[in-house]
């Protein structure tokens, strides 16, 4: 989702609508062995990173950085730093999430769908401090149960999407990557995005304008940045141990 975020970005400021702050999109991720889709998806990245960067026209106002192995050591110093975190899984698919809430007391403000922790941040923080988009775990466990979701609908319907997820096969892109990893992952999005990215897209571009547009007002920013900071304390773990042994252990 947000890699296609990136390249949908890199045709924004491609056509002159450059943004106000200039954008860095940090990705620390790792894939399983056997997750082959997920590699795809790191590859795509790398390819990205190294086509944004070395754009003159682009970099100025976007960078991708793709972490390498990233770990606990990476993390101490990139939570503290970001301004904004992304907790954008498919709503139903997180059973929790930690990284939200060590972003929260950092003083990050999420972007995020209804899904795990993100829940509970919502109920929180409330609608001003944390940009909430997507559909519900209701909506998206319906559509698996009816299997009637169809990823090429939305991509012949929708030019951003087309746009973003035909530059993942394009020249420029080949010219920077790996022809199986692209047309693989291509192939994938259109034949079945099982985790349904194109529904979601369109109020996920909308949700992060709305987020970047509030971010020129310092002030604001600042206030929802000490909001987040000051109701993270539910996140305790003594008060999470206490409720998992009132709750289960009963110890
Ligand atoms: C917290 C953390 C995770 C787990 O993140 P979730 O949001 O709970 O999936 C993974 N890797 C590192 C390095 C972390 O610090």
């Amino acid at each position: 989702m947000n890699a296609l975020y990136v390249i949908h970005k890199y045709f924004e400021i491609k056509d002159g609508k450059k943004p106000s702050h200039p954008i860095t999109v940090i990705f620390g991720a790792k894939a399983a062995p056997a997750y082959v889709i997920a590699k795809d998806i790191i590859h795509l990245i790398l390819c990205l990173q190294e086509l944004v960067n070395n754009d003159p026209e682009v970099s100025p106002y976007l960078k991708v950085v793709m972490v390498e192995n990233y770990n606990v050591t990476l993390a101490e110093k990139l939570i503290p730093a970001a301004d904004i975190h992304e907790q954008i899984s498919l709503a139903s698919k997180e059973a929790s999430g930690t990284s939200n809430m060590k972003f929260m007391l950092n003083g990050a403000v999420a972007v995020g769908t209804m899904d795990g922790a993100n829940v509970e941040m919502h109920q929180f923080v409330g609608d001003d401090n944390i940009y909430i988009f997507g559909e519900s775990s209701e909506t998206v466990i319906e559509r698996y149960k009816k299997a009637d979701y169809v990823s090429r609908d939305y991509y012949e319907e929708d030019e951003d999407i087309q746009r973003a997820v035909d530059f993942i096969v394009s020249e420029e892109m080949m010219a920077v990557g790996c022809k199986e990893n692209l047309e693989r992952l291509y192939k994938e999005l259109l034949n079945k995005d099982w985790f349904m990215t194109f529904p979601d897209f369109k109020d996920y571009v909308k949700t992060k304008e709305r987020m970047y547009a509030d971010y020129e007002d310092r002030m604001a920013w600042a206030k929802k940045m000490l909001v987040n900071i000051s109701k993270a304390g539910f996140f305790s773990s003594d008060r999470t141990i206490a409720q998992y042994n009132d709750e289960i252990w009963h110890l």
